[in-house]
């Protein structure tokens, strides 16, 4: 397998830059490839070439648009195979991750072309006509994460570009490859400098988030960077969409069937080895099904094949990044710390490459940094509550507030749990989720505004009210 080399893409052009930067393939621990470090200028030519695709594309009709992006989704399913291959070697996940992810991110293209962003007459006024119309706003700075690298970017390119805007994308440094071959396949299948592709640091990230040229800032990542991205924005006033960590609470009523869940509830936390925004992060159990629960969970854990994404029959890949593995690792050992007991895993394998052992525990309450903070790993602490208002109250009791769940086989009992959830999404019996025509995103520290559907699509136009448009 070749890899490289890999450019920048400005004004559909590739581009190389003055230095580059290793990427590391997780499964070896090893680099395989570097990616162009972008310098302050090339973002100002990408911003430069950014603008002036918008101006054509902003007149360009919404069936032409459509057109357009839906050619983009199909140049991309074209490449699947060569994509996935290279996100499985710079992410990690198995294959058929990569192949969903591709697919996905190919269809969330073409899901949201297909939505109608709305407005048009609203009522009579004093001048005649009053209208609404949803207007681009010009440049949008896409900033990305590791986890999804293609579905999460390719959302926020999908909603911008529908609304009529240009965009400067921006990979996480853990996961530039592919988005940079998106940026080229962009290139070929769409006007020049609609969709223009940085790699770089974070230090890449804190330009844009800076630049006068970029008129919104679309943000996936972690709760503490997005603060940092609204204070940088706020000098300029920047429009800004953060979509950010999450821990979700899964609350388990002492009515289910706990073989038929566990499978589900199990893959629901470790799917993408845990690393997924709304990925269950802790399980309130009530106390007549939570030991039993719990050894279901650990069963299924000792099932799951660990390995090389590219090894057939993988379920499960490595930990992303060295810095994510280190953190998982020491909130494992914060939990052993804290008296949790270790049912399953409870370490790294004894193999090069990030890999974590899928991890249950038991036996701790709030204060335990599994419990309290963000794991994003392969490790899950299943917490036992007596009481419905209990499991209510220590689910919300929690800065985040993406997604929470409710397990139970009684509808009413399940609902009336699920509208009490501080939560962007409530899911009945099952856990994860996102399309294109539904809006997603977080109460709280989890985010601000919505992400996909059509509040998600309105969120990258400005209002403008026409009082006489005849
Ligand atoms: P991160 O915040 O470390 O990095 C995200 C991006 O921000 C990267 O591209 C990074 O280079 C860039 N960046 C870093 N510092 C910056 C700065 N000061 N200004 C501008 N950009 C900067 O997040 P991560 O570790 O890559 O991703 C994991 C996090 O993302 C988790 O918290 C996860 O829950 C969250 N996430 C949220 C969603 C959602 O939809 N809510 C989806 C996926 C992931």
């Amino acid at each position: 397998m070749t890899h490289g080399p890999f450019l920048l893409s400005i004004g559909g052009d590739g581009v190389a830059a003055a230095t580059e930067f290793p990427v590391i393939d997780p499964a070896t621990g090893e680099p395989f490839a570097t990616a162009p470090d972008a310098s302050e200028a090339q973002l100002d030519l990408a911003v430069a070439a950014a603008r002036v695709a918008f101006l054509s594309w902003r007149a360009v009709d919404v069936a032409a648009r459509r057109a357009a992006m839906r050619a983009f989704a199909d140049a991309i399913r074209a490449e699947a195979e060569a994509l996935a291959a290279l996100l499985t070697r710079e992410q990690g996940k198995p294959l058929t991750a990569a192949r969903r992810e591709v697919a996905v991110a190919a269809d969330r293209i073409e899901g949201t072309a297909a939505l109608d962003i709305g407005g048009g007459y609203l009522r009579e006024g004093p001048q005649g006509p009053v209208r609404l119309d949803y207007v681009p706003m010009g440049v949008v700075g896409v900033i990305a994460p590791w986890n999804a690298p293609l579905i999460l970017a390719m959302q926020m390119v999908a909603q911008a570009l529908a609304a009529g805007n240009a965009v400067v994308v921006k990979p996480s440094p853990f996961t530039p490859l592919t988005t940079l071959r998106l940026g080229e396949i962009a290139a070929r299948v769409l006007p020049a400098g609609l969709v223009n592709t940085l790699s770089g640091g974070d230090a890449l990230g804190r330009w844009m988030t800076a630049h006068p040229g970029i008129d919104k800032i679309a943000f996936i990542g972690s709760t503490a960077t997005g603060k940092k991205v609204m204070a940088s924005a706020a000098a300029t006033l920047k429009r800004v969409s953060l979509e950010l960590g999450g821990n979700d609470a899964a609350i388990v009523l002492d009515d289910v069937d706990v073989a038929a869940i566990a499978p589900r509830l199990f893959s629901s936390a470790f799917v993408n080895s845990g690393q997924l925004c709304m990925a269950v992060k802790r399980v309130y159990a009530q106390a007549g099904i939570a030991e039993a629960l719990a050894h279901a969970l650990a069963a299924e854990a000792r099932r799951m094949r660990l390995g090389n994404g590219f090894e057939a029959d993988v379920d499960l890949g490595p930990v992303q990044n060295r810095p994510q593995f280190d953190k998982v690792l020491a909130i494992i050992q914060d939990a052993r710390a804290r008296g949790g007991q270790v049912l399953a895993g409870g370490g790294a394998l004894d193999r090069p490459g990030y890999f974590i052992a899928p991890t249950i525990v038991t036996g701790l309450s709030e204060g335990a940094r599994l419990v309290d903070e963000e794991q994003f790993g392969p490790v899950l602490p299943i917490l036992a509550v007596d009481t419905e208002e209990e499991a209510v109250t220590r689910a919300n009791a929690t800065r985040f507030g993406l997604g929470a769940s409710v397990w139970s086989g009684d509808q009413t009992r399940a609902e009336a749990v699920a509208r009490r959830l501080e939560a962007g999404t409530v899911w009945i019996n099952g856990h994860g989720g996102a399309v294109p025509d539904l809006p997603f995103g977080g109460f709280k520290e989890s985010g601000i505004g919505r992400g996909m559907g059509v509040a998600g699509l309105r969120s990258y136009a400005e209002i403008r009210v026409i009082h006489g448009a005849h």
